[in-house]
This record gives C-alpha cells, sequence and structure tokens, in this order.
C-alpha cells in the first residue's frame, strides 16, 4: 500500500546553516528523480506567523498563493521545486498553542488537565500530517526550525520522535544538520561540537538516520570514520555539504554525496530512476557564464539586511539567466537618497527596483529615485509600495499637487491619490488582515505588461492595505500615467505604466513570490531586457 513517507530536518550546532537549503535541494533531487514532494517548515516562534515581523527579525515575509504569510524558506521551496506551497507548509509555535487553547475554551478536552505533552506535541503531530491528507506526496520534508538544544525546539523534537516510533524506521528518517569548524591553527575539521549536538539529540530520544555536515574544507575519510562511530551513523550516511559558490549548486553538490539515494534506501524507495537535472543545469550554465552584465539599483529601506528582499533579488537572477546576462544589485537605502545625493548614487544604473515597505521612513528617497528613473528614461520597475510611490511621484512632479501622498504616510494629504481599501477601514488587528495571495488581474493588450507576458489574464499574489485611489484616474491618465491592469471585479488598479518611456512599470502585487528557477517571471525578464537595451546592449 503506498503511504507518504517523512524526513525530518533537524539543526545542531549554531542556527543559520542553511537547513532550507539542505530541504530544498533533496527535495529537488526526489523530485527530478519521479517522486512528488513537498516541505514544511515549523518555526519555533510565539508569532502566529511571520506577518507582523519587522523584516530585520527575520527577513523578508513571503506569501503563499492561498494568503499565508510565511518564512522566506518557503521561497527557497517554490523556487527549487516550482511547486506551489500553502498555509500548511509553514507552522509557528504560535499557530499551534492558539488551536490548543482555543479548543481548551470549547471545552474539547472534556475536563483534562491540558499540557504541553500530550496536547501541544498531539497538535504537532496533527499539523506536522496535514499535508498528507491531499494524497499528493510520496513524500514530505519537515524542517524544524531553531537549533537542537534550545528550549523552544523541545515539543517539536518530542513530536518527531513519537511519529519515529508510529511510523517506524522504514516510513521516517532523520537528518542532522551539523557544523564541522575548522581551526586554522592546526588546520583540522573539529567533530566535537556535532558529536555533541548528536548526543543531545539522543538524549531525547531520536537518532539521527544521516548526518548532513557544512564546511569550508572537504570532510576527509578519516573525519568520516570518526564521526560514524562517534555518533552512530553509517558512514555513507555522513554527508559533506561543502560552502557553494550559489545556493543553486547545492543540489548538484548533495547528488555528488549521494543524499537522495542514501535517503531513498533507507524509506526502502527504488532508486531505479536517476534524477533528471537537465532544465536546471540549463539554467545553471546560463546563470554562471553570461554574456554580458547589467547594473541594477534596489532601493529599500531594509537593505543592511539583505534577505529582507531575498525574493527580488532571486527573481533577478532567474530572469538574468534566461537574458544570458548577470545582474549586479547595488543596494541603495532610501534613507540616503535626497536632492543632493540621488545624482551620485543612480547615475550609471541600467535599471532601478522600487521595493516594497511599510510606513514613512525612507519614503522621499524613494520619491528621488523614481523620479530619477522617469527623467532620465532609466527602465524602472515598482513593486508594490514601489508602485504606490511612482504615482505620489507623478502627481507631485509632473501634475503639480504638491503634498499628494499616500494616506499610509499623511492621514491629511489634500490629494490621497494612495488611500486605504475600503474594505480596511473598520480592521484593526494587525495580524493576517491585509489583502493576501492570489487576485486576479486583467491587462490592457497595448501595455509594456502585456508585451512581457504575453497574455492579458493573470493571477498574482498581494500584500497590502492601500490602494490606487481610483477618484483622480482620469486626471493621471490625461498626465500621461496609465492604470493598465486592473482587478475585473473591484477595478482595483494592480499595474500602471507611464507611456513616454522606455519602460516603465509599476504593479501593486509581488512578482517575486512566483519566480522560480524554471519559470523565471516575465515581468522580471522584461525588465531586465530594458535595462539591457538601455545599456545599448539589446
Ligand atoms: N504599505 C503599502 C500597503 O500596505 C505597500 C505594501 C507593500 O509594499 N507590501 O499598501
Amino acid at each position: 500500500m503506498h503511504r507518504t513517507k517523512y524526513i525530518f530536518v533537524t539543526g545542531g550546532v549554531t542556527s543559520s546553516l542553511g537547513k532550507g537549503i539542505i530541504a530544498a535541494s533533496l527535495a529537488k533531487l526526489l523530485q527530478a528523480r519521479g517522486y512528488r514532494v513537498t516541505i514544511q517548515k515549523l518555526d519555533p516562534y510565539l508569532n502566529i506567523d511571520p506577518g507582523t515581523l519587522n523584516p530585520y527579525e527575520h527577513g523578508e515575509c513571503y506569501v503563499t498563493n492561498d494568503g499565508a504569510e510565511t518564512d522566506l524558506d518557503l521561497g527557497h521551496y517554490e523556487r527549487f521545486l516550482d511547486t506551489p506551497t500553502s498555509q500548511a507548509n509553514n507552522v509557528t509555535t504560535g499557530r499551534i498553542y492558539q488551536a490548543v487553547i482555543d479548543k481548551e475554551r470549547r471545552g474539547d478536552f472534556l475536563g483534562k488537565t491540558v499540557q504541553i505533552i500530550p496536547h501541544i506535541t498531539d497538535e504537532i503531530k496533527y499539523r506536522i500530517q496535514l499535508l498528507e491528507q491531499s494524497g499528493d506526496y510520496d513524500l514530505i520534508i519537515t524542517e524544524i526550525g531553531g537549533t537542537i538544544g534550545d528550549i523552544e525546539s523541545l515539543p517539536y523534537v518530542e513530536a518527531v520522535r513519537q511519529l519515529m516510533w508510529e511510523m517506524g524506521r522504514e516510513n521516517a528518517l532523520v537528518i542532522h544538520l551539523t557544523l564541522l569548524p575548522y581551526l586554522s591553527t592546526t588546520g583540522e575539521l573539529k567533530t566535537k561540537p556535532t558529536q555533541h549536538s548528536v548526543k543531545m539529540l539522543m538524549e531525547s530520544g531520536i537518532s539521527p538516520d544521516i548526518l548532513v555536515c557544512r564546511t569550508e574544507h572537504h570532510v576527509t575519510d578519516e573525519i568520516r570514520n570518526k564521526l560514524a562511530l562517534f555518533c552512530n551513523v553509517e558512514k555513507r550516511a555522513i554527508i559533506e555539504s561543502i560552502d557553494a559558490e550559489t545556493i543553486y549548486d547545492v543540489p548538484l553538490l548533495m547528488l555528488d554525496e549521494g543524499l537522495d539515494r542514501v535517503v531513498l534506501e533507507k524509506l526502502k524507495l527504488s532508486t531505479a530512476q536517476s534524477p533528471d537535472l537537465s532544465k536546471w543545469n540549463e539554467f545553471l550554465s546560463k546563470f554562471k557564464n553570461p554574456s554580458q552584465t547589467v547594473e541594477i539599483g534596489l532601493i529599500g529601506k531594509y537593505v543592511e539586511l539583505h534577505d529582507s528582499y531575498k525574493s527580488i533579488v532571486e527573481s533577478t537572477i532567474h530572469a538574468g539567466a534566461v537574458n544570458d546576462t548577470k545582474v549586479n544589485i547595488h543596494w541603495i537605502h532610501s534613507e540616503d537618497l535626497n536632492s543632493d545625493t540621488v545624482k551620485a548614487e543612480l547615475t550609471g544604473l541600467h535599471g532601478i527596483i522600487v521595493a516594497p515597505g511599510f510606513g514613512p521612513r525612507g519614503i522621499e528617497g524613494k520619491i528621488k529615485a523614481v523620479q530619477f528613473a522617469r527623467e532620465h528614461q532609466i527602465p524602472f520597475f515598482g513593486i508594490c509600495l514601489g508602485m504606490q510611490i511612482a504615482v505620489i511621484e507623478y502627481a507631485r512632479n509632473v501634475m503639480h499637487m504638491n503634498e499628494a501622498n499616500s494616506t499610509e504616510m499623511d492621514e491629511n494629504t489634500p490629494f490621497s491619490v494612495i488611500d486605504l481599501m475600503s474594505e480596511q477601514k473598520t480592521i484593526t488587528n494587525k495580524g493576517g488582515t491585509m489583502r493576501l495571495g492570489e487576485w486576479d488581474c486583467e491587462l490592457l493588450h497595448d501595455s509594456k505588461a502585456y508585451a512581457a507576458y504575453g497574455h492579458s489574464k493573470l493571477k498574482e499574489r498581494h500584500r497590502h492595505r492601500y490602494e490606487f485611489n481610483n477618484k483622480f484616474l482620469q486626471a493621471f491618465e490625461q498626465a500621461g500615467l496609465q492604470a493598465v491592469g486592473f482587478n475585473p471585479e473591484t477595478r482595483l488598479v494592480e499595474v500602471i505604466e507611464i507611456r513616454n518611456h522606455p519602460w516603465f512599470v509599476g504593479v501593486q502585487f509581488h512578482p517575486e513570490y512566483k519566480s522560480t528557477v524554471l519559470n523565471p517571471h516575465p515581468l522580471f525578464v522584461g525588465f531586465i531586457k530594458a535595462a539591457l537595451v538601455n545599456k545599448g546592449i539589446k
């Protein structure tokens, strides 16, 4: 009988080892062998979801088709696998506790004392197995956030222990991702932190089946023997994960190390079909051997932490590869842009992206960037807040509505060209209440956006509370800024363009969430093409 099998991924020694990339790489290899696979991330923090988190905390908030605000690792999963994830793919401790406490209030526990074990662990087990119910997957990879030994990870580790016991070792296994630090004074990789971390996992009743070892240097045979002996892991299941040039190399490195093969053998699944990575390799070779470069400015207010714009950066990589182009991102802090600096900061760029964001900080700098791109005919791509800023800039500098603004920044502006959506006006809670997820958009045929997509009906992902104020639509169109994409039901403006400009496109949605290695997003592809034209190449 067919049953879904589980691969649990834990992390040891330190955080930020890249569990998400290892999980996504393994999933890619299994998918390339014909298995149906998905990935799930369990985050041990108390927020219900990362939607309320400042990007400085954990980087970008990623959004799924069904409108879940999730950890950025889900972006890696989608970009690697080219299959959508959903709310069920990201679970936080906050969500687990909320569900259990709601049940308690309803009286579902029939007078029992509600405890971490079994009630919280049961809820974790239920969430882990929720994805299985669709029957869509042969394998589910579940990444446990945090590091083994953290207090907040304990209920997850206990839930995994129970599931391993219930499912049996042919149906579930544990991969432990760990670090082998290199001591330059003695020129050695050290295994002790890994031994301790495995020991800690064993104290919780879990013996890892596979060790993936992050390292700056190759892992010698001697070290593999040592790790095998002291960590109770078969030698063939000691997998080296050496620092890679790019994250897109990691699936190939894992293939060389046989990670997918060991996983399948341990789960008693066939390895007969070898992985077909032809398209992946095609992308990699284009990505690594570009025939030209373009300089793209990314204007945002969280640029100190590049992870805040993860999906945008990856989208430019995908779009660069199909255009045989290396995209050099110039990180530009919006707060650094003013009339004195804008010329020096932006001259020489072939394209300018104004990033999404919330609140007034850095807004005036973003307006300066839009004005520079518009006046100097530099390809401009405004995403969400970036589109709204383009509207404000046009109102102020072309239409002479000097104090035009979004009501997000100035509630009393005389020209509220961007305004709170009416359905948002009664909402007070901040969590999960934006206009989220996939919504329809229809494009005018005579537009840059249509030329990029090649069709007029789209579904794109959203995350916003404010919108173009249709009260001003006619005035804008007369002045040369056109709405070229609308929600067909509500007429909400989804895409704006300026006609007498080589490529000036602003979108209310987030195209970056849908770009994948195998399907680069058409708007990013069009934008990079326009940047190449601007450079004089195409
Ligand atoms: N702050 C703006 C809004 O809520 C833009 C949001 C965004 O850029 N994601 O509409």
